[in-house]
């Protein structure tokens, strides 16, 4: 092994080249280039091969990464992809778009005196090149079950699960009121943090290995979920949280304010090459504009770096707390200051200017005051302290909520929290209602696509051991 491993003293660690800020601004193209064969192994060769791994410690999916960093030092790359795909379904979507300052690589030993492992990077790597080899191949179960599975929600948590249970066999077939699979994958992140075509590759993939996609369908509209169950043997809810929290106050109805992900949405639909009205007509294109982004989270990020690329005038960020405290990733605030964009830290808007098109978002300083119940400093406005910030866009980017199921499926016996997310019982991730699985952000309230697959594979298992315990007890009657 020492051959080929511990190398973290003397080789450096080195990211994949990512693009000039200047030259990324003006398009939608990823910002970070491939890994070259000879990095990626020099890159994976620094691993120490930990003992207790704590990168997979704080992997969702424990993925295991001594192992593949190990292969792919050696030059063994199909073996790595083997390894690495047998954890996760998506690892070159995850190696992409995954947190890993806050997962992995912030868990890597040698990131203190020595920086971490690029573990996302060589993880991305692996896939796309087993992609460019063709040994990713559609699924090809050993044997047909008979059973029927409907999983509701074509994202990373549907998807994943769609994946493991077509795999042992089941006739699955995946339910979405989008036109296109992927879910948040597709229409809520920007090309520039996922190109499309890494979704749609998949998407086809899954189609080849046997998986029913009935898109332009939305239960709740096109069917309720109860006509669903009586199609099928087991049902997962993997619907996601797309109610966006909203801001009221004086102003808040103007034109010009738009929710977060409509606005995502109509520029990831217009780099597909869709006809969206709303963006040809100028309501939800930044081009010219005075962008105001209100929120500190992921989703601010992408629309403030999505504004600068749409040619905005100018592209603010609003939040309330400081650069320390924001939820968002370090690594994306760090992207996006790079092209231009600015932070207002410490200020919350108070009030939207304008007769009926918004022209200024009126803000108040804040300051961090004592900590609350959960840890989180509190934060007061100072008094006498607004100023305006002239606006032509203002984005909200406040979150967002579970819509209200029960209501929408036709089914108020479907138990939910006290927030509005689908309840699972966390030992086998069934909801009240027999046959009936969730899982994803529709469980955990809006999370990471991580979680989701790692959601998505556990309820898998499950489903399976259930429809499995029903066909026996079927027999046996
Ligand atoms: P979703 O991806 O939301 O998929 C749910 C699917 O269900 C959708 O396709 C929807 O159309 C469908 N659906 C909903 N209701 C119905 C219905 N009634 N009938 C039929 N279909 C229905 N996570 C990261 O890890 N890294 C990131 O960089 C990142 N960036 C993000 C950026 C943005 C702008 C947003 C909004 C989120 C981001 N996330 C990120 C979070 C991540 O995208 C989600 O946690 C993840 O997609 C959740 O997966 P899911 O399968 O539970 O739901
Ligand atoms: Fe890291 Fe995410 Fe890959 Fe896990 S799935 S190894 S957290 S990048
Ligand atoms: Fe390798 Fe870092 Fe994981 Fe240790 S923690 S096994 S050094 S990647």
């Amino acid at each position: 092994m020492a051959e080929h491993m511990l190398k973290f003293v003397s080789v450096p660690q080195s990211t994949p080249e990512k693009r000039q800020a200047n030259e990324r601004r003006v398009d939608f193209d990823e910002i970070y280039r491939d890994f070259a064969t000879q990095q990626a192994a020099e890159q994976a060769s620094r691993c120490s091969q930990c003992g207790v791994p704590f990168c997979s410690v704080h992997c969702p999916l424990g993925n295991n990464i001594p192992d593949w960093l190990k292969l792919t030092a050696e030059g063994r790359l199909e073996e790595a992809y083997e390894v690495s795909s047998a954890t996760n379904n998506f690892p070159e979507i995850c190696g992409r778009i995954c947190p890993q300052d806050r997962l992995c690589e912030g868990n890597c030993v040698i990131e203190k005196g020595f920086e971490s492992v690029t573990i996302g990077a060589v993880e991305r790597y692996i896939t796309d090149t087993a992609f460019e080899k063709g040994w990713v191949q559609p699924i090809r179960p050993r044997r047909e079950l008979a059973q029927s599975i409907g999983i509701i929600g074509a994202g990373p948590g549907g998807l994943a699960a769609a994946e493991q249970l077509r795999r042992l066999g089941y006739q699955v077939t995946v339910y979405d009121r989008y036109d296109r699979v992927g879910g948040l994958l597709i229409y809520g992140i920007p090309n520039f943090k996922l190109e499309k075509e890494i979704v749609l590759r998949r998407w086809k993939l899954l189609e080849e290995g046997g998986i029913r996609f009935r898109l332009n369908f939305s239960i709740g509209i096109d069917a309720t979920l109860a006509e669903l169950r009586a199609q099928h043997d087991a049902i997962l809810i993997a619907t996601g949280v797309y109610k966006p929290r909203d801001i009221g106050g004086p102003g808040s109805g103007l034109a010009g304010i738009v929710p977060a992900l409509d606005y995502l949405i109509a520029s990831n639909r217009d780099n597909l090459g869709d006809i969206v009205p709303e963006f040809a007509s100028g309501a939800l294109d930044a081009r010219g504009k005075n962008v105001v982004v209100i929120g500190g989270g992921d989703t601010a990020m992408d629309c403030v770096r999505t504004a600068t690329r749409q040619g905005a005038k100018s592209v603010k960020c609003l939040y309330r707390r400081d650069q320390a405290n924001m939820p968002g990733s370090m690594r994306e605030v760090k992207n996006a200051q790079e092209e231009g964009v600015e932070f207002v830290w410490l200020s919350a808007p108070e009030a939207f200017l304008g007769d009926d098109h918004v022209t200024a978002v009126r803000a108040v300083r804040m300051h961090l005051g004592l900590q609350d119940a959960s840890g989180r400093q509190a934060v007061e406005p100072i008094e006498g302290s607004h100023f305006n910030l002239p606006a032509d866009l203002a984005i909200k980017a406040l979150g967002f909520d579970p819509e209200d199921l029960p209501g929408l499926f036709g089914e108020p016996e479907l138990k939910v929290s006290r927030w509005g997310t689908v309840a699972v019982d966390p030992k086998n991730f069934m909801t009240n209602l027999q046959g009936v699985f969730a899982a994803g952000d529709i469980v955990r309230g809006a999370s990471l696509v991580v979680w989701a697959i790692k959601d998505g594979r556990d309820a898998a298992a499950k489903m399976h051991q259930y429809v499995q315990q029903a066909a026996v007890a079927a027999a046996a009657e």
